[in-house]
């Protein structure tokens, strides 16, 4: 098997802020494996506040082919010897999974859906993210995301409402807030939540820091509209931990290591009827793709 790393910066068209910081674009890698004449592709994305950067990725991708150089043979023991190779590294491991998924289902002829034996339903509704900024770069976010039917808002600033409020200026689509982990205090919180249920607010994403749990779970208790877990869930094991906190789960395949550790978390969420939506870091249209092949198994029943 031949493998080939790319680094790639994946610039935005304009700047994203959101309650971390702002930022131009995202540290992507790419991985290219080729056998028996097949060509596969797998993608890491690599945010700045996550601990893994290009180097990481890159070091373990060459890590792991060096100590496992076998031929691509069996999609099971090749995962196996992935997700057990060192610790942590998730969107190193995801890159890797997505590849080898790629390339054993473009082996069988078939999507990587079908490779699951995953079904087959339309896909569901997708957001389009609206980070923060001024009246005038909100307005104009709003048109860009004309062909969404939802529209997603960060928040978690100093001008939360002034961001809903700007939007509603000029759209009464549904929306749903994702706060980052920037609501600091649980009474805070809770009334900015009554305030966004009037907006016609969806749900509300990582309201409160992913290590308050115990505010989480009183907030959980209190809120008028469905909380969604993302920082405070990251692998399948994370989904007991949380569960009675959150309404749902975000999944994403940077955060837990790809398609197989990535359909582990929904199957174990739906064990405890979470809601699930599929997210991702910035990220191209590779990675996207890999996990939009897991759409189906959101609303299942274990
Ligand atoms: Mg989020």
């Amino acid at each position: 098997m031949l493998y080939t790393i790319t680094p790639f910066f994946l610039e935005f068209k304009t700047p994203f802020s959101i309650a971390h910081g702002t930022r131009n674009g995202t540290d992507l890698v790419f991985l290219e494996i080729i056998q028996d004449g097949i060509v596969a592709h797998g993608e890491a994305s690599l945010p700045p506040y996550l601990p893994e950067t290009s180097e990481t990725v890159q070091a373990f991708i060459d890590a792991f082919f060096m100590q496992h150089p076998d031929e691509l043979a069996n999609l099971s023991l090749s995962l196996q010897q992935l997700h057990s190779f060192q610790q942590g590294s998730f969107a190193a491991k995801a890159c890797v999974d997505i590849a080898f998924h790629n390339w054993f289902a473009k082996k069988e002829g078939i999507g990587v859906w079908q490779l699951l034996g995953l079904k087959n339903h339309p896909l569901p509704p997708c957001t389009f993210t609206i980070g923060m900024g001024d009246k005038e770069s909100l307005h104009q976010k709003v048109k860009d995301g004309n062909d969404f039917s939802i529209l997603k808002v960060k928040l978690g600033g100093e001008n939360d409402k002034q961001i809903i409020s700007s939007i509603r200026e000029v759209t009464q689509k549904p929306l749903c807030v994702d706060v980052n982990q920037g609501w600091k205090d649980k009474m805070f919180a809770l009334d900015m939540i009554h305030w966004l249920k009037e907006q016609n607010i969806i749900f509300i994403e990582q309201p409160l820091p992913k290590n308050n749990y115990d505010d989480s779970l009183w907030l959980h208790e209190m809120s008028p509209l469905p909380l969604i877990a993302d920082e405070s869930i990251q692998q399948p094991t994370d989904v007991v931990k949380i569960k009675d906190a959150f309404d749902g789960v975000n999944m994403k395949l940077m955060k837990c290591g790809g398609i197989s550790e990535g359909l582990k978390l929904i199957t174990e969420a739906r064990k405890y009827n979470l809601k699930v939506l599929i997210g991702s870091m910035s990220e191209s249209g590779c990675a996207i793709t890999a996990a939009a092949q897991l759409s189906s198994r959101r609303l299942d029943r274990p």
